[in-house]
């Protein structure tokens, strides 16, 4: 039979039951004593009792966190502190106070060593437009758990931007949209829309062919791909920074940005130290090539301080490399 272990009742709250090695009619898989050490000081938890906190994204998308690991974290700590915990695996007991943890944790980000930010973990709900879920599951190390549209109707929402917010090709970047329709160019930004329309009107067919008897399997090819779908979204801190540096970047499409930047938003309050870490070492720096080196160099000597390159697009970077930087 299990037994209730009497060394702690704060323990046997948070693990109620531990298993004792018992006689002959024990399951086999009931064969350890589990020893249960309660927290040596008051937790609370980092996501302040809610089930779930969600930013509301366009019409009908969303980012809740649903879950963080660790939850509980001792009173005065953030989940910052897991980070710390795995890396004094590595490094010992040295460092203790919370801005000894602040400096390590600084340490890890700036050297790349990843594995500790491996050991917090968050599960977001996120409901997204199809466009954006096909870049977002490109993110591989994340563990993803999404509506089916072959078990269940798909919902009748889709993504369309405000006519004041439709975006021109961009000339420079063949993957980008850039500047928005002018007010005389409406007629261009109005007939996108209608364009939207169109491919919405596509549900009540899709309906019909439903009711028809059509499967859902197949009847859900001809809808669009700003219709929304949904997951849940498991991933570890260092590939979410990972996921938040892409994202977050203005080379990213407008549309995940947005979710990037919510997702962000969430995460700063449980991670304050990793996030302050990631603005300071990657997302506001700036990575400089060696041509770039040389060219800086080159400049103090007297130089233009122009790169030694014939490619626009690597020019183009430098520029804007030096804009940030001043020189
Ligand atoms: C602005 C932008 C434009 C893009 N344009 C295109 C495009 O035109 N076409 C296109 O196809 N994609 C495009 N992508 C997607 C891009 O190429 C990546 O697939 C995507 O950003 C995911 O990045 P990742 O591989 O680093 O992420 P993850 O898949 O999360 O990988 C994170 C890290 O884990 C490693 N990893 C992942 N899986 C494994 C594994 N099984 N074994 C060992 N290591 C693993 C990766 O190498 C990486 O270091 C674009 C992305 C961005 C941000």
């Amino acid at each position: 039979m299990p037994e209730r272990d009497q060394s702690s009742a704060a323990a046997a709250r948070i693990h109620p039951i531990v298993v004792a090695p018992s006689g002959s009619t024990a399951s086999p898989r009931q064969r350890f004593a589990i020893k249960t050490i309660p927290f040596e000081s008051p937790v609370h938890d980092v996501m302040n009792g809610a089930q779930r906190q969600e930013i509301k994204i366009h019409d009908h998308g969303f980012v809740a966190l649903v879950d963080a690991m660790p939850r509980l974290v001792p009173e005065g700590q953030t989940a910052d502190s897991a980070i710390v915990q795995a890396a004094r695996v590595s490094y010992g007991q040295g460092t203790k106070k919370v801005n000894e943890d602040r400096g390590l944790i600084r340490y890890l980000l700036r050297h790349r060593h990843t594995t500790p930010f491996e050991m917090v973990e968050f599960k977001f709900h996120i409901a997204m437009p199809i466009f954006i879920a096909r870049q977002w599951i490109r993110h591989r190390t994340a563990n993803v758990n999404e509506y089916s549209a072959r078990y269940s109707v798909v919902p009748d929402t889709f993504y369309r931007p405000s006519a004041e917010s439709v975006r021109k090709q961009s000339k420079s970047n063949r993957q980008g949209g850039a500047e928005l329709f002018g007010p005389e160019e409406h007629i261009t930004a109005e007939a996108f829309l209608k364009y939207l329309d169109d491919a919405e009107a596509l549900y009540a067919r899709y309906e019909k062919l439903l009711e028809s008897g059509v499967s859902r399997e197949l009847a859900r090819i001809g809808l669009p791909v700003s219709a929304y779908t949904q997951w849940y979204w498991k991933c570890d801190l260092h590939n979410t920074l990972r996921f938040l540096s892409l994202r977050m970047d203005p080379h990213a499409q407008e549309e995940i940005r947005i979710y990037a930047e919510a997702m962000y938003q969430l995460l700063e309050p449980i991670v304050p130290l990793t996030i302050e870490a990631f603005r300071d070492y990657e997302m506001e720096s700036v990575r400089l090539t060696r041509l770039e080196i040389e060219a800086l160099r080159a400049q103090r000597e007297g130089g233009t301080g122009e790169l030694a390159t014939d490619n626009k697009r690597e020019q183009d970077e430098w520029r804007e490399k030096r804009r940030i930087l001043g020189v």
